[in-house]
C-alpha cells in the first residue's frame, strides 16, 4: 500500500518537500478488525495548524507519521461481526493518508449510501454542522438581519448563506473572484458578493451591500476582510469565530487595527467556537440539513481532485482558493 506521511513541519505555507509518499505493508487482519480501502477524503484548512507543533484543541501531525483526515472507505475484508466487505464507513473521526488500512471495529461507524458519499464530508459533515451550529446557536438570526460570511464560496461559507436565507436574512458572501461571487448570487442565492481579490475599496463594497448595516459576521477567514467587516457591524451584533484562513501560515503574530472600541460601544458579541463543542447535538443538526438537502433548500458543490497522490495538492490548495464549495479527493 501507499502512504503520505508529514516529511517535515511547514514555515509558513507548506509546500510539496512537507509531505512523502512511502510504501508500506499491512499486518495481518486479527480478530475484531476490520481492512478498508478508503474511497474519498476531505481535506480541511483546521490541518494546517496539525502541521505545526504547537498546543490545540486537536493533536500535532507526527513527522515520518501518516497525515490524517475525515474520509469515506469501503470494507474490504472483515473479522468483525459488525461489518461485512462492501459497507461504507468512516473513520471515528479520522482515517490516514493511505491506500488501505487496518482498524479495530469500534475505529469504523457505518453510513448510509442512498446519499451521495461526499456529502458526509461536505455538506452533512464537519462544514455544514460548523454552518449550522455557528449561526444558529451564536448568530442567533432574526428574520430581516443581514448576515455577512467570508470565505463564503467554501464548504462552511456556502452552507452560511443558504442557511441565513431559510431563516429570512440577508445573505452577503465575500470571496476570491468574478466567477465565485457570480454563482453565489446566481446558483446559491446570496443576495449581494463580493469578490475581495478584485476589489481596492472592500469598506465601499461592504456599505453598498449591507445598507442596514451588519447583524451577523460569520467569519471564516480573519485578517483585512474581517477588518473591514467589523467597522459596519450594528448595535449588538453577533460574531461567530469560526476561522481565520488568512492566518493560518503567518509566520509571525499577525496585528491589526484594535477592535475592542467598537466591540464595546456596540455591544457586539464575538465568541471563536470549534465544532466539537456540539458533538452532543451532532445528531440533531445532521437531521435539519438532510431535510433542507432534501427540499433542494441547500444546494451542494465541490471539487474533486482525482487520485491518491493530489492529496498534499489539494490541501495545499484551499489556501489558493482553488476550490469552489467543498474540496476533496477521491482515491
Ligand atoms: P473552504 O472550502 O472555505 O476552503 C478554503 C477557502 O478559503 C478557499 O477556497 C479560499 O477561497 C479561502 N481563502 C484561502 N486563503 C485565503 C485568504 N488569505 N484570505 C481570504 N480567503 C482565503 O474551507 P472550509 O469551508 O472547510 O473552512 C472555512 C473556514 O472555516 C476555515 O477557516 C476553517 O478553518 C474553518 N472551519 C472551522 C471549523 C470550526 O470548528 N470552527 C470547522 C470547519 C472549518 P477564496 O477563493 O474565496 O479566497
Amino acid at each position: 500500500i501507499k502512504q503520505i506521511l508529514l516529511a517535515a513541519r511547514p514555515k509558513g505555507l507548506p509546500v510539496a518537500s512537507n509531505f512523502e509518499t512511502v510504501d508500506a505493508i499491512l499486518p495481518e487482519l486479527q480478530e475484531d478488525e476490520v481492512m478498508v480501502k478508503p474511497l474519498y477524503f476531505s481535506v480541511d484548512p483546521y490541518m494546517r495548524g496539525r502541521m505545526n507543533d504547537a498546543k490545540s484543541y486537536i493533536p500535532p501531525f507526527q513527522v515520518g507519521e501518516p497525515i490524517e483526515s475525515t474520509g469515506v472507505a469501503e470494507v474490504t475484508n472483515s473479522k468483525s461481526a459488525l461489518f461485512k466487505a462492501g459497507d461504507k464507513v468512516m473513520g471515528n473521526p479520522f482515517l490516514p493518508w493511505a491506500t488501505a488500512a487496518i482498524f479495530p471495529a469500534a475505529h469504523l461507524r457505518k453510513i448510509d449510501d442512498s446519499i451521495p458519499l461526499t456529502y458526509y464530508l461536505g455538506v452533512l459533515g464537519v462544514p455544514g454542522l460548523t454552518a449550522y451550529f455557528g449561526l444558529a446557536d451564536i448568530g442567533k438570526p432574526q428574520a430581516g438581519e443581514t448576515v455577512v460570511v467570508s470565505g463564503a464560496a467554501g464548504a462552511v461559507g456556502i452552507a452560511v448563506g443558504q442557511i441565513a436565507k431559510i431563516m429570512g436574512c440577508r445573505a452577503v458572501g465575500i470571496a476570491g473572484g468574478a466567477e465565485k461571487v457570480k454563482m453565489l448570487t446566481d446558483t446559491f442565492g446570496f443576495d449581494a458578493a463580493i469578490d475581495y481579490k478584485g476589489n481596492t475599496n472592500m469598506d465601499a463594497a461592504i456599505a453598498a451591500a449591507c445598507p442596514n448595516g451588519v447583524d451577523i459576521y460569520f467569519d471564516n477567514v480573519g485578517g483585512d476582510i474581517s477588518d473591514a467587516v467589523i467597522k459596519h457591524l450594528n448595535f449588538f451584533a453577533r460574531v461567530p469565530l469560526c476561522g481565520q484562513i488568512a492566518l493560518y501560515n503567518s509566520t509571525e503574530v499577525p496585528v491589526g487595527p484594535r477592535i475592542q472600541p467598537i466591540m464595546v460601544t456596540r455591544s457586539i458579541l464575538m465568541q471563536g467556537f470549534t465544532i466539537g463543542n456540539y458533538s452532543s447535538r451532532f445528531g440533531e443538526g445532521f437531521k435539519q440539513l438532510s431535510e433542507w438537502v432534501k427540499a433542494g433548500k441547500i444546494k451542494y458543490t465541490e471539487t474533486v481532485e482525482e487520485g491518491f497522490d493530489r492529496l498534499p495538492t489539494a490541501l495545499l490548495g484551499l489556501f489558493s482558493g482553488r476550490n469552489s464549495g467543498k474540496m476533496v479527493v477521491k482515491v
